[in-house]
């Protein structure tokens, strides 16, 4: 098992360092790991000048799967955008051809209380979004800011998705709805979005060789809406990169904390990089505050999808459960009645119940 660590920047580092950890316990078991730790993002532009440089390149091309923590941070902001840390994220996505991103949105029962909705809303709450990461808006051309033909600057970018993009997504979508509950609901905007139309055209398509999964359709504002009003209708979702990119990030706050939820973003052979869903957190970066759990939950992932380890991804994903039941909670998901621990006493219990 070969895996880059990318500590990243800002609390980056403390949540890597606590999956770090569970990854060296599973290693005095035996199993058969090799890291490599290299930076990127604003760690890597103040080691290298560049946001995704080739020792990290060179690195990530040559392993299984890639654990990071998160890049950016308010001192990188008036960098020039090719520099900024978030390029460097761009650039290994599509280096690695990283165009599935599954994003769970699970509300474990210990936390139903952190949600801002109600917990009979989301209790139990267990979804899956698998949203398209490397095409769609954020990459099409043409792109950029010019003088119109009429004299007056605009700006414009351009949506776009071909066949085999849409089919390869779906196809992630579709198997693993067959190994959840057999249900995919498939969201694009084909009322107004020629480029959606397409979308919601391939993907019944490719359904064909699902018959078992029943696919649904739903415009994304009706999507953004039952996402709050009925969150446990949906099991799996998929969608394109800017309608994805919102919705996970409204899907995670239904499970209280940012703080809990990890993701993975996979190539055509289950390569993938694995990553909280959070970025880097800055106001509480260098503290020993962060909650580390959706980093020690991406490295669950890792195990189930880039390992096919289901057994490893159970035994951590239960250990952070446990550790849940037992009252552990860092500042972000705390409440009266349970116990404030630090980034690192999280990481500790998550290990002692390993
Ligand atoms: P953020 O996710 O970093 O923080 C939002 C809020 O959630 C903050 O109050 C933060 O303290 C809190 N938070 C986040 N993760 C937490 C954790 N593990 N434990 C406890 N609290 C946590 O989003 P932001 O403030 O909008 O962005 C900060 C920086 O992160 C920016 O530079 C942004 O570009 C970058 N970013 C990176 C990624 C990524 O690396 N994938 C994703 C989003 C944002």
């Amino acid at each position: 098992m070969k895996i880059a660590i990318l500590p990243g920047d800002g609390i980056g580092p403390e949540i890597v360092a606590q999956a770090g950890r569970v990854l060296d316990k599973l290693k005095t078991e035996g199993l058969p790991v090799e890291t490599t730790t290299v930076p990127l993002g604003g760690a890597a532009y103040d080691q290298y000048g560049d946001p995704y440089p080739a020792v990290t390149r060179d690195a990530v091309r040559a392993v299984d799967a890639i654990l990071l923590g998160a890049v950016g941070g308010p001192q990188y902001d008036a960098l020039p955008r090719e520099k900024r840390p978030e390029r460097g994220l761009l650039a290994i996505r599509k280096d690695l051809g990283l165009f599935g991103n599954l994003r769970p949105a699970i509300l474990y029962p210990e936390l139903a209380g952190a949600s801002t909705l109600k917990p009979e809303v989301v209790s139990g709450l267990d979804i899956m979004i698998v949203r398209e990461l490397t095409g769609d808006i954020y990459f099409g051309q043409p792109r950029g800011i010019h003088v119109n033909a009429e004299g007056e600057r605009e700006g414009f970018n351009t949506m776009r998705y071909s066949e085999s993009e849409i089919r390869r997504i779906a196809k992630v979508a579709f198997d693993i709805a067959m190994k959840r509950n057999k249900k995919l609901c498939s969201v694009d905007k084909a009322n107004v979005l020629e480029c959606t139309e397409f979308w919601k055209e391939i993907v019944t398509d490719v359904a064909k060789q699902y018959p078992e999964v029943a696919l649904s359709h739903m415009y994304v504002d009706n999507a953004a809406m039952q996402l709050v009003r009925n969150p446990k209708q949906f099991d799996v979702i998929v969608t394109g990169n800017i309608f994805g990119d919102i919705l996970s990030d409204e899907a995670s706050m239904l499970s209280g904390s940012i703080g809990m939820l990890p993701s993975a973003s996979l190539d055509a052979h289950n390569k993938g990089l694995y990553e909280p869903c959070h970025g880097s957190a800055p106001d509480i970066a260098g503290k020993n505050l962060a909650n580390p759990l959706a980093t020690i939950l991406s490295l669950a992932m890792m195990m189930r999808y880039t390992f096919a380890r289901e057994d490893l991804a159970k035994r951590i994903e239960g250990a952070v459960q446990t550790v849940l039941r037992k009252g552990y909670r860092t500042a972000d998901i705390y409440e009266q009645g349970t116990e404030k621990v630090s980034c690192s006493v999280m990481g500790d219990a998550v290990v002692a119940v390993l």
